[in-house]
């Protein structure tokens, strides 16, 4: 039989999908890495099963136990995921800003949502941060996920999405292209692809323009879930362990404009329904693969699916008010009425 035991088997192992260029033929190949297609619907299905199996590893997680992370969605609903397939409590501390879908999704796995005000600063006992600290030093027999400073974040993209990539390629893959939020991704398996070519792939981060990681002054913008925004009391940025810097070539900054149309045009003309961070690395890899010839290899990372975003990015009422479709760039600041 061809079947699989359990929905843990059915995380990560995703495909390279040839995304179309406007250098046609004569420039690098570029491949997309469809994050999508894993069992939760997103690159943070590995990490999720990953952080979990070490903990279980290092005794830290038995059993009966809780499973408790700070997350405003994707890793929450890996962990949650994985959390219901094993047997564990999961309760996750979201931001109040996090979309009623993404809050139904980690419910629906039979996870407790604890939801606290977005953008407290770092002190405050109240923000999701110290919440989720408190939720788990109060709780027996529970563990703190905790993806930007736990090794098993960038440890999850090492064992798995760099090797397959390599062997997907045959080990002809010259670039990687991916976003930066926890830097888990880019660091894992950035740092696998270097090795296991002797230095030889190149690693772009894709950044939004007012993210601190790629220089920006860290205002908010409205591409979710990646990238670093400075809260306006902070006065020192504190970047995650999970960031390796000494793995990351270059950063690319793509503003919110070119990555919405770009995840427009995947949806339109390649049949490809992504999330709005997905648009913004293929904007990126789209500039890298613009400066290369026929003998690269570009693959670029697609972190999750458009339809979390349905109400968002694929709504033209939407983007017209933001000035997105035809306005004025960046007329529109995160947080005004939409
Ligand atoms: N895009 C999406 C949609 C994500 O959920 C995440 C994870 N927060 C990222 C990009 C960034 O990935 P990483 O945290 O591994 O840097």
């Amino acid at each position: 039989m061809d079947v699989h035991e359990s929905v843990l088997e059915l995380v990560g192992g995703t495909p390279l999908v040839r995304l179309r260029t406007p250098g046609g033929e004569g420039s690098a190949a570029l491949y997309a890495k469809l994050e999508y297609l894993s069992a939760g619907g997103s690159v943070k299905d590995r990490i999720g099963l990953h952080m979990i199996e070490q903990a279980e590893r290092d005794g830290l997680l038995r059993p009966g136990g809780t499973v408790v992370e700070a997350t405003s969605g994707n890793t929450g609903a890996g962990l949650a995921m994985v959390a219901a397939a094993k047997g564990y409590r999961a309760v996750l501390v979201v931001p109040d800003k996090t979309s009623a879908e993404k809050v139904a999704t980690l419910r629906g796995f039979g996870a407790e949502v604890v939801v606290r005000r977005s953008g407290l600063p770092a002190e405050d006992p109240e923000n999701v941060f110290n919440t989720a600290a408190r939720i788990a030093e109060e709780t027996p027999g529970s563990w703190l996920a905790g993806q930007y400073d736990n090794p098993a974040n960038p440890g999850a993209h090492y064992a798995t999405t760099g090797p397959e990539i390599w062997r997907q390629t045959d080990g002809r893959v010259t670039h990687l292209v991916a976003c930066v939020g926890t830097g888990g991704t880019i660091s894992g398996t950035g740092r696998y692809l270097k090795e296991v070519s002797g230095g030889a792939v190149q690693v772009t981060g894709a950044d939004p323009v007012a993210s601190v990681y790629s220089g920006g002054d860290g205002r908010p913008y409205f591409v979710e879930a990646t990238g670093h925004v400075r809260h306006p009391e902070t006065v020192d940025d504190v970047w995650p362990t999970s960031y390796h810097q000494d793995v990351v070539d270059e950063l690319v900054a793509v503003s919110d404009r070119d990555s919405l149309l770009t995840v427009r045009q995947l949806a339109r003309e390649q049949g490809l329904m992504v999330g709005g961070s997905s648009g913004l690395a293929v904007a990126a890899a789209q500039r890298v693969a613009a400066g290369l010839g026929p003998e690269s290899l570009v693959v670029v990372i697609l972190p999750d699916s458009g339809r979390q975003y349905l109400s968002k990015y694929f709504n033209d009422a939407w983007l017209l008010r933001l000035g997105f479709l035809d306005g004025e760039p960046g007329a529109a600041r995160v947080g005004d009425a939409v």
